[in-house]
């Protein structure tokens, strides 16, 4: 085998990230969680870029944000104006949007130059991760009408981004029903999330993929913890670009306003 010559950081093989990201207000708050996040993005050698996977960019067939500049998407209401004024300026890279177009053949990823940018999913959780906002970020839309079976080969054919330095992070959450959300965020949660989250935690340590990806809607629990499928999608990515060398790490588990898991884990061989 031929040793790498160039060996950097962002050479090494990085990891895949699901991150639970809740409520907006989490972006300008200090709490457990977001120390938590801060820690997080110290501990692995920094990305040449973050492919991030949103729960909140929504879209019919699957796009990528490949402008140089991208903005920071306020996709909320009725939250403090501080929320509103934060701008998490991280550049973009047409060259890696270019990159994961090469990487994903079919379908064709769509190259998008405006109408989106960094949306919450991103932001708020990268605030807390990267505050110097200088990694390049780039945005992978969920195309919202295809099953999960599409949404884990597609995270299967990116897993080879992160041989090229570029972190793959998945933004949603594993319980997610906000027509059941109580307002108070230490509020007790229902007993069907807890039972959800505490299934999910079992399978994933077990390594029983299948189950996660195909039996979330087996119980009652999990048709309650996932109504819509827009939270839970960013999880095929990170499970398919994982690999079995991957070490599994909880990296936060707690629920918040009754109804919203901010379980957040990695799978990484570093
Ligand atoms: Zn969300």
């Amino acid at each position: 085998m031929i040793k790498k010559i160039f060996s950097g950081p962002s050479s090494e093989k990085m990891p895949v990230l699901f991150i639970g990201h809740g409520s907006p207000m989490n972006a300008i708050e200090s709490n457990p969680y977001t120390v938590q996040l801060g820690e997080l993005g110290k501990r692995f050698p920094k990305p040449r870029a973050i492919l991030v996977i949103s729960a909140h960019w929504l879209t019919e067939g699957t796009w990528v944000t490949e402008m140089a500049k991208p903005k920071t998407i306020h996709d909320f209401y009725g939250f403090p104006q501080a929320l509103f004024d934060v701008q998490y300026l991280a550049p973009g890279s047409p060259a890696i949007a270019k990159m994961i177009q090469e990487t994903i053949l079919n379908p064709k990823i769509h190259g998008d130059l405006e109408l989106w940018g960094l949306d919450h999913g991103s932001w708020a959780v990268l605030r807390h991760m990267y505050p110097h906002a200088d990694i390049p970020v780039i945005q992978l839309s969920l195309s919202i009408e295809q099953p999960p079976a599409y949404h884990l080969r597609l995270g299967r054919e990116l897993a080879e981004l992160r041989d090229k330095g570029i972190m793959i992070l998945g933004s949603g959450n594993l319980v997610h029903n906000l027509s059941q959300i109580r307002w108070e965020p230490h509020a007790k949660p229902y007993d069907w999330a807890v039972e959800f989250d505490e299934w999910l935690k079992t399978q994933l340590n077990q390594r029983d993929f299948k189950s996660v990806l195909n039996g979330f809607h087996s119980t009652r629990a999990g048709q309650l913890s996932v109504p819509t499928l827009d939270h839970y999608l960013p999880l095929h990515y990170i499970l398919g670009a994982s690999d079995e060398k991957d070490q599994l790490n909880f990296e936060y588990e707690d629920l918040q306003n009754g109804s919203i898991s901010m379980r957040s884990f990695s799978l990484s061989s570093i």
